[in-house]
């Protein structure tokens, strides 16, 4: 499935830390989402409450977990890290929001991962800032109210239908997050570049922003890979043809279309003759999971129009023609 936060590697970790925008005004695109949250960041503090808990949806990449980060500092509250897979039983939950002060944060991950049993924790604990424990059974059974400190949480997730109706209405705030334009990709390459020390011509941004999946987490990751080829092969500066040169090598398009992009296509194409065909016949075809290709693969796929969702399951669109370099069935 998707990494959760502690399943990336360390050094990741670590570069992203320094890339990632610590204040709302510094978070590029996703105007609207910045503005719901200002708004609402400024009127809590205003009545010295907490904020309301915060629902983010979008595909992995896109700069959730980098808001949960940004939403603590500009609230002054401390964030707890977790993920949904991770909080495996309902002591593991408890341990964490009993550790919470007031205006903590705490970020869950693909929330929609959380186990039933969990979650129904999470209910009381995000309603009335407690936790009620049963005691015993049928006419013996008590229950005991213990009292939480006033807490945020930020809960992110790429399936926002495979959350359950009771979890979903306790969000006072819910945004989801589109793939990144062209503009905006540009100024994070450019940001993210500044703050590396790499010198970067603006053909280069610009062709990093193109081949990036609208997703900076993938600007951030490309602008490295050309680095290390400009310094070895060119003359250190990311150029339009550098980027071009260094992409190729990781198997990068011109689309920004990926591998992995372009076997699901041709899967679609040879086995299936161009659809429509159900994402179980793909993926077992492909020898991948499921939602590896819900989660990771589609979202862009099916913004950009190269794969179509119908009732009858998916089919290619016109732009994946094009870009196999095959003309449209009739
Ligand atoms: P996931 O959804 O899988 O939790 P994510 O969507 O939260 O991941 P992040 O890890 O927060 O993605 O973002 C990846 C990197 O992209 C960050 O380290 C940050 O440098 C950069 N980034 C994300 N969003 C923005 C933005 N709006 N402006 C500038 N940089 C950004």
């Amino acid at each position: 499935g998707v990494m959760s936060p502690e399943e990336k590697p360390e050094e990741e970790m670590e570069a992203h830390l320094s890339l990632r925008p610590t204040r709302l005004q510094e978070y590029v695109g996703q105007s609207e989402t910045v503005e719901t949250l200002e708004i609402a960041i400024t009127a809590a503090q205003k009545r010295g409450e907490p904020l309301e808990h915060v629902l983010l949806h979008g595909p992995p990449g896109l700069g959730k977990t980098t808001l949960a980060h940004i939403i603590a500092n500009e609230m002054a509250g401390r964030l707890t890290l977790t993920s949904g897979p991770a909080l495996e039983k309902a002591g593991d939950l408890v341990g964490i929001l009993t550790h919470l002060a007031d205006g903590d944060l705490l970020f869950i991950d693909e929330i929609h991962r959380l186990p039933r049993t969990v979650e129904e924790f999470l209910y009381s604990a995000m309603e009335d800032f407690a936790i009620d424990f049963v005691f015993d059974k049928g006419v013996h059974a008590r229950s005991h109210r213990y009292r939480l400190n006033r807490f945020v949480l930020v809960g992110a997730t790429t399936r926002v239908g495979l959350l359950s109706a009771p979890l979903r209405d306790r969000f006072g705030i819910f945004r989801s997050l589109d793939f990144y334009n062209e503009a905006d990709l540009v100024r994070i390459a450019l940001r993210s570049a500044t703050l590396l020390g790499i010198p970067v011509l603006r053909e280069g941004a610009e062709m990093l922003a193109k081949r990036s999946r609208g997703t900076p987490r993938i600007v951030n990751r490309l602008l490295k890979r050309v680095r290390d080829y400009a310094e070895v092969r060119g003359d250190g500066k990311i150029r339009a043809v550098t980027v071009h040169e260094a992409l190729a090598l990781e198997g990068i398009d011109a689309m920004g279309l990926t591998p992995l992009d372009r076997r699901y296509l041709r899967t679609i194409l040879d086995f299936y003759a161009g659809g429509p065909v159900g994402i179980e016949a793909i993926a077992a075809t492909l020898q991948e999971e499921s939602d590896t290709l819900v989660d990771v693969v589609e979202p862009y796929l099916l913004k950009t129009g190269f794969v179509i969702r119908t009732s009858a399951g998916r089919r290619l669109g016109a732009p994946a023609y094009a870009h196999l370099g095959l003309g449209e069935p009739c």
